[in-house]
This record gives structure tokens, C-alpha cells and sequence, in this order.
């Protein structure tokens, strides 16, 4: 329960008789003797909660869409012939990238547990190839010819899969791009009769190591299961980069019963279908399995994704976003015209409008860009309980404006300790001294 409301609005400028409709900023929130009691901790709980950051399917620009950056480096030998050569390479990624974002735009169905009818959540990230600022030339993707560090052993003795030294010798922007290191196997490897050849990947925290592309694409393309054909070439690839990059994104296996998300069911993690079981049915397709037929993200999965690209949460991934939260966009204006409650934190990168009938209670850290205003019109209720109105570019966004029409004017609620920074047209919060 809130234990008060405000309700106060004063105005520096009053529109004129003759207009209709008339807007003026907000310029300062009084707050009632009786309301001047400590902040409602409490009313800033729901911001910690992950499962308020996912997507809300019936707005789905409420959470407007994040870019990771990204940029891959293909590992080759000295003589340039265990990877990609630089044209097929440049084609393959590109490929790649395409259909990595493709799979990002169409979710799927969960397929376990069986018979499951669990949301399908749209995913609101993509990644952006990204070279470096200044250079046209620069595409993002890199070609290394070294043979101390460019094949990549899953197994046995020689195991390397840990190794950094890829990334500590060619990384790129490491901390505002996530590097994908592009392995081959050791040539002299896979001419070896024992060589495991396994497509592992892995995942450091901010930038990724995936291998066995080029293997891959230069085989079959289709993997023909018992019962399915899954692709190979850049589906595989995506694939792979999906689950290593969702570990940076914070997520874990799923097949274990611990990775923090109860939609994702603990299951055998079969590799794909196969006549015996439990294989024959409790093969998963979730991105976090060891799976061939991955294609779904959860919806807790998704959620704690967006949690942790969210302001404070996880600062060094935050990094790796383009800000597009600091461009102001006229097309990506919200309009609230029903009751909704934003209990996450947003990043908006637009105008706010609370029309006629609309009632937006704001509970988290709310970021506009420069440029931007929030509307609140004359049959509008704004609430903010607890929310932080800012700019997190170190800009200010233009304001709070009220609209009036017949003697009505929209209404601003200011609770819970809520603050208002970073605005052009500022708005001064003031104690009530008296009453009469
Ligand atoms: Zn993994």
C-alpha cells in the first residue's frame, strides 16, 4: 500500500484564453504537510525484480530495442588455410549476422516441458556489427594469421579452450564491443584419427570464443539427424553465438534446475532426438541446451537479459550497447491511453504521451533523451512512485508539460521518493509549510 499521494502542479506560464487546448511545463511539485513523511523504500522494490523486464507483448515498444555491439576476429594459421580466407570470410559473417538478428526477431516455441504452453516473449536486442569510429574501412570483422594462438582444442591434453591469448593479442574496443574470436581447429589436428571434433564455444564475461565454423560451412549443410535435418553453415554459427553471447548476457545452462528461471525445466540435455530415451522425447530447444535443435528463449530468460542490460545492473555489458537511448527519435513516441504500470527501468528514446483516459505510474529509473518531453494531457494521470526521470547521457530532456482543455488539466502524482533530474525546463519539488 502507498501511504500517500501528491497531487500539486503550479505553472510559470499559463496558455492563452483563445487556444483550446494550452501546455505548459511543470515547473514545481508541492508536496502536502501531511505526505512529508521518509521515503517509501519499498516502492523501489519491483526494480530488482527480473520478471518485471520482460517485454510486455501487448506494447512491445515499451521496451524499446537494444543493439549489442559486436565484431569478429578469424583466426588462421600462417599459411591462411585452416579459416576463412578474407572473402569468404567477410561473406560468411555477414551471413551470419543476418540471420543471428533474423532468429532474434522470431522467438519459438519452448518445446520442453511436453505439452508446455509457455509464452513466447519477443526478444528486444540485436546485435550490431560495429568496426571502429573515424575508419570506413573498418567492418568489424578482423583476419589474424597467427600460429601460436589460432587453433582451438576442445579435449585431451592439449586442451586450450581457455585460453585468452587470442583476444589479449587482437581484441578490439574490449570494452565497448564484444569480441567473437572465429576458431578453427589445429590443421595438424584434424588430421589426427583421435581428434574430438566438437563445435564448443565459450564465454569470458564480455567477449566469446566459438569453434568449428569454418569446418562447418565447408561440409555438408544440412546435420541429418535420425529424424530431423538441422542446417549447418551460418544457421550452426548462430546458433553458437547466441548461447555464448547469452552468457555474457547472464544466462545459464538450462537443462540444470539451478540456472535461476523455473520455465526452463531440468531435462536429460539429449543432444537431439534419437529412438532411445529418453532422447526419443525430452530433447530440448532451448538456447541454453547443448541441442541441434535450438531455436527458443524462455520468457525468464528474456527477462533477465533485459534486466541486466538495464542502467546500474551489469555496467561493463551496459558498455557494450549502442546508447541509443541518447538519440532522440519522433517515431519511437510512447502513447499511454489505458492503465499501465512500468514497475522496470526504460530507457525511451522519445516523447512520452499520457492521453485522455491514460494513467502510466512510473516505479524505476525512466531515461529520456535530449529533446524529448513528457505529455500529460488534460485527461492524463502521471504517477511517479518512486521513479527517477533523467538523462543518461549527460543531456537534459526538455520537461514535464500539462495540457489544459476546459478547465481540466493533466495531472502529475509525485510519491515514494521519487525524483526528477536532468531537465531543461526544471521542476522545483517543494515542502508545504502550512495549511489552512
Ligand atoms: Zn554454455
Amino acid at each position: 500500500m502507498f501511504r500517500y499521494l501528491i497531487v500539486f502542479g503550479f505553472f510559470t506560464l499559463l496558455g492563452t484564453c483563445s487556444q483550446k487546448v494550452s501546455k505548459q511545463y511543470l515547473s514545481e511539485i508541492v508536496i502536502p504537510v501531511e505526505a512529508q513523511i521518509p521515503t517509501a523504500y519499498e516502492s523501489k522494490a519491483p526494480c530488482k525484480v527480473k520478471e518485471n523486464y520482460m517485454p510486455d507483448t501487448n506494447h512491445v515498444d515499451h521496451t524499446p530495442l537494444k543493439s549489442i555491439r559486436i565484431n569478429f576476429h578469424i583466426m588462421n594459421g600462417g599459411n591462411g588455410t585452416a579459416n576463412f580466407d578474407e572473402r569468404e570470410g567477410t561473406a560468411f559473417i555477414k551471413q551470419v549476422m543476418f540471420v543471428a538478428n533474423a532468429k532474434l526477431a522470431r522467438n519459438s516455441q519452448m518445446r520442453l516441458p511436453i505439452g508446455n504452453n509457455t509464452a513466447v516473449i519477443p526478444m528486444r536486442y540485436r546485435y550490431e556489427l560495429t568496426g571502429r569510429p573515424g575508419d570506413p574501412k573498418d567492418d568489424g570483422i578482423y583476419f589474424h594469421y597467427d600460429n601460436e594462438c589460432y587453433g582451438q582444442i576442445n579435449y585431451g591434453k592439449q586442451k586450450n579452450i581457455y585460453d585468452k591469448t587470442a583476444f589479449e593479442r587482437y581484441g578490439v574496443m574490449k570494452d565497448t564491443v564484444m569480441n567473437v574470436f572465429v576458431m578453427p581447429y589445429p590443421e595438424d589436428s584434424l588430421s589426427s584419427k583421435t581428434f574430438k571434433i566438437s563445435g564448443n564455444g565459450i564465454a569470458f564475461g564480455n567477449w566469446v570464443k566459438v569453434c568449428g565454423w569454418h569446418y562447418n560451412a565447408t561440409k555438408d549443410t544440412i546435420w541429418k539427424g535420425n529424424k530431423y535435418e538441422v542446417p549447418y553453415g551460418e544457421w550452426y554459427a548462430a546458433k553458437l553465438m547466441h548461447h555464448e553471447i547469452g552468457h555474457n548476457l547472464g544466462l545459464r545452462h538450462s537443462w540444470n534446475s539451478n540456472d535461476g528461471c523455473d520455465d526452463t525445466p531440468k531435462h536429460p540435455n539429449c543432444y537431439g532426438y534419437s529412438p532411445k530415451p529418453p532422447c526419443d522425447s525430452l530433447w530440448g530447444n532451448n538456447f541454453m541446451d547443448y541441442n541441434t535443435h535450438i531455436s527458443a528463449w524462455s520468457p525468464c530468460q528474456i527477462a533477465t537479459i533485459h534486466h541486466n542490460m538495464s542502467p546500474g545492473k551489469k555496467p561493463k555489458l551496459r558498455k557494450m550497447l549502442v546508447p541509443t537511448w541518447c538519440d532522440f527519435k519522433k517515431e519511437a513516441t510512447i502513447n499511454i491511453d489505458e492503465d499501465i504500470t512500468w514497475n522496470s527501468a526504460k530507457d525511451l528514446e522519445g516523447n512520452l504521451i499520457v492521453k485522455n483516459g491514460g494513467t502510466l505510474t512510473v516505479r524505476c529509473l525512466l531515461s529520456l533523451p535530449k529533446g524529448a518531453k513528457i505529455e500529460v494531457h488534460p485527461k492524463g494521470k502521471l504517477i511517479l512512485d518512486g521513479a527517477s526521470l533523467y538523462n543518461d547521457c549527460e543531456e537534459k530532456w526538455k520537461g514535464i508539460q500539462l495540457l489544459t482543455a476546459a478547465g481540466e488539466t493533466g495531472t502529475v502524482v509525485y510519491q515514494g521518493g521519487s525524483e526528477i533530474k536532468d531537465v531543461e525546463n526544471e521542476i522545483k519539488v517543494a515542502l508545504e509549510t502550512e495549511r489552512n
